[in-house]
């Protein structure tokens, strides 16, 4: 875990400084607070799920970058199980997996995503141009696209524009589980 939170914290302040933004400025772009971004830069604190979507969203970069790193050689084949450790301990009730994180060239990141009973989580609006297919691998998850819940089953598919808040939930009394292939614009 020390290191994931040394990951994230390199992340933020790396992207900081490429963007000369100050943490005033940051907290403006991101909706997170001085103080949270303060700790998470010096380690004193694990961002949330949902804090770690507003602030990749405010940079307009992907989620995974702050989590995982993937080399980008596609000679050889790469082998993931996405199986990964709890990003926060308060995140009880959702688990994020980068089954193969954003890649500079390919512009995408593929996760799995597993909703426990009655899970509901909001994502804040993406850059524009960002584009989300989600496709439900296991249980019933219901999918808020234009302010709408639409049910989707094993199997079924949602492509959606993902420049709006958008949200994931699980009304079920079991485990749902989907995968989410996150389109990220050149
Ligand atoms: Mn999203």
């Amino acid at each position: 875990m020390k290191d994931l939170y040394k990951h994230i914290s390199l992340t933020l302040k790396t992207l900081r400084r490429e963007r000369g933004w100050s943490l005033d400025k940051t907290a403006e772009e991101t909706g997170v607070s001085k103080a949270m971004l303060g700790q998470i830069e010096r380690e004193e604190s694990s961002p949330t799920i949902a804090t770690l979507w507003k602030i990749a969203s405010g940079f307009g970069t992907s989620f995974s970058s702050f989590i995982a790193d993937i080399g980008t050689d596609f000679k050889a084949p790469i082998h993931r199980s996405g199986k990964t450790k709890h990003l926060h301990p308060e995140d009880k009730k959702i688990r994020v997996m980068p089954l193969f994180p954003f890649d500079k060239e390919l512009h995408f990141e593929i996760f799995i995503i597993e909703l426990l009973p009655g899970c509901e989580h909001l994502s804040p609006p993406h850059k524009h141009g960002v584009i989300e297919h989600v496709i439900a691998v296991d249980g019933e998850i219901e999918i808020l696209v234009d302010g709408t819940w639409q049910p989707l089953k094993k199997g079924e598919g949602l492509r959606f524009n993902a420049n709006q808040p958008h949200g994931y939930r699980n009304l079920t009394s079991t485990l749902a589980c989907f995968h989410d292939i996150i389109h990220y614009p050149e």
